[in-house]
């Protein structure tokens, strides 16, 4: 067991079953009009540990009525929620920033023992969601501002106004932290939310809304129901009082909940599934892209939609950078979460890790060579080893279906061409990271790719204002700065006459 400044393994999981004390007195259930309310279909399912498998928790089932209710609290809170000025909202996101950084250590425990996601990383996912919630409360004075479009005899200037009532959907891999990306400038817009985390990780969401409530955001602005999702979401997405849906999570149920918001015409963002390429061209700085490379798909699990799960490296480099890289996969520290050193921790759940090791016989059925892991680990639980699949063709099931876990399939290429053809052939277009000295063919790739986001010469690296978001089957809109508040408001065109321009003059 290690020590760093984040403590040892062992008290670490003495605070975290302290942490989580709470959630064994009483099912979880929801949090609707500022209230944790039971629910009223009596109907609980398991929140497993992903170490063991044992029993976390017990979480109620929302039904329709359960979801109608935290519908009609949101519905109720805007019209109020709207007028409170963009200066108040400031200072309210900021004192939810607070509250969080007090409580980060007991956010980062239970969303470890929740997720299975290393502390290592875990341990920055409420600072991040503070950070989330000061970027927006900075900018909730101004969400409204528009443009100013003269005509010649009218003027037209734009606002924007919150649009309503809005459904927050969140996957499981890093949810507190990414139901900030939502939440946040949500709140910040003027808009009031109903969350429905995902069921395999639901315990921070309950925290968040505890902190929102006593930042002192009026009751029904952020609403919390827990549940499956093709039920309690479903019927989310389908309320007739909620104006638009924020989702992440699967490309196959990002399409469902466009399908299913359609006869209320809801306005959807999907955020979604990723086969990333990391291209890694003969001329790259190769330790660096080693250490990115290695990062992008290794760490949080490689549970996480923009890691570079495809490696497309140059054949003149292939066989030095994948020695290089199987000797690093060797090295990976694979333990329980809490240990401050551990790098892999154990995938969310037993059907999930299932489904990764199916891509191990997937691999060898194609004819793919399993060059590192390919098997659970030693530990028990959900652990499975990083892994690395060497040649792979673009077209195998690995190079193209988005398995989700610490495994890296390596593709290789001949020239700036192929690289490009092998980067596009592919359902997905989240992100593409591209490693090249050349300045000419960094920029040729980056604009040729189909991707949202393109980093040259660097792992993902976030800054707040700039758009998050997918091309192709990997999404729908853009997250980020300004590019949030068009989904979270409407624009709204005010056109005023100058009392010069001639009126048609009909029935004369
Ligand atoms: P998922 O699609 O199974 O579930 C996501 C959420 O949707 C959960 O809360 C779930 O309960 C809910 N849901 C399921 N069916 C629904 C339905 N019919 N109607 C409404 N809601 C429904 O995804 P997951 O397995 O929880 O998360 C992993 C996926 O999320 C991966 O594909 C990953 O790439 C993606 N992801 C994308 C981003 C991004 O920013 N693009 C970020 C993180 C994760």
């Amino acid at each position: 067991m290690s020590t760093t400044r984040t403590g040892t393994t062992a008290a670490n999981i003495e605070k975290a079953a302290h942490a989580l004390e709470r959630f064994r007195a009483a099912p979880l259930g929801h949090f609707i009009a500022g209230r944790p309310q039971p629910g009223t279909s009596g109907e609980l399912f398991d929140d497993l540990s992903p170490i063991g498998g044992n029993r976390l928790c017990q979480v109620v089932c929302g039904n329709e009525q359960d979801v109608d209710a935290a519908a009609q609290a949101a519905r109720a809170a805007f019209p109020a929620w709207r007028q409170v000025p963009g200066e108040s909202r400031r200072a309210l996101l900021h004192r939810i920033a607070d509250l969080i950084v007090a409580r980060s250590e007991q956010i980062a425990l239970i969303e470890c023992m929740d997720t299975g996601q290393a502390l290592r990383f875990m341990s920055k996912a409420a600072e991040r969601a503070a950070e989330n919630f000061r970027f927006f409360a900075e900018r909730a004075p101004g969400a409204a501002d528009g443009l100013a479009l003269p005509a010649a005899e009218h003027m037209n200037y734009t606002v924007r106004q919150p649009i309503g009532p809005v459904a927050v959907i969140t996957p499981w891999n890093t949810p507190f932290m990414l139901s900030t990306w939502k939440i946040a400038p949500a709140l910040a817009a003027g808009c009031t939310v109903v969350h429905k985390p995902a069921e395999w990780s639901p315990l921070t969401a309950m925290l968040l809304a505890e902190i929102v409530t006593e930042a002192g955001v009026p009751p029904g602005v952020l609403n919390l129901v827990n549940g499956i999702g093709e039920r309690t979401g479903r019927f989310l997405t389908e309320h007739p009082a909620i104006r638009a849906t924020a989702f992440i999570g699967e490309s196959s149920t990002g399409s469902l909940v466009m399908s299913q918001g359609a006869p209320t015409l809801k306005r959807v963002h999907l955020e979604l599934g990723g086969k990333n390429p990391v291209i890694v061209f003969e001329d790259a700085d190769l330790e660096r892209a080693l250490d990115a490379v290695i990062f992008m798909i290794y760490s949080l699990n490689g549970e996480r939609c923009t890691s570079s799960s495809r490696l497309l490296v140059q054949r003149s480099i292939h066989d030095r950078f994948v020695a290089r890289l199987a000797e690093r996969i060797g090295r990976l520290k694979v333990g329980h979460p809490l240990d401050p050193a551990t790098e892999i921790g154990p995938l969310i759940h037993a059907r999930h890790l299932g489904k990764v090791l199916s891509y191990f016989d997937v691999a060898r059925d194609e004819g793919a060579e399993i060059r590192c892991g390919g098997r659970p680990a030693a530990l028990g639980g959900n652990f499975v080893e990083p892994t690395l699949l060497t040649g792979a063709r673009n077209d195998m099931r690995i190079a193209q279906e988005e398995i989700f876990g610490p495994v890296l399939t390596v593709v290789p290429f001949q020239d700036e061409a192929e690289a490009l053809a092998l980067a596009n052939d592919v359902r997905y277009g989240l992100t593409a990271y591209i490693w090249t000295e050349n300045a000419g063919r960094a920029l040729r790739m980056a604009h040729a790719v189909d991707a949202g986001m393109v980093w040259v010469n660097s792992e993902n690296n976030r800054h707040l204002p700039t758009p998050f978001g997918g091309m192709k089957a990997s999404g729908i809109g853009r997250d980020g700065g300004d590019y949030s508040f068009d989904f979270y408001m409407e624009t709204k065109n005010i056109c005023l006459a100058h009392g010069t321009h001639r009126v048609p003059r009909l029935g004369t």
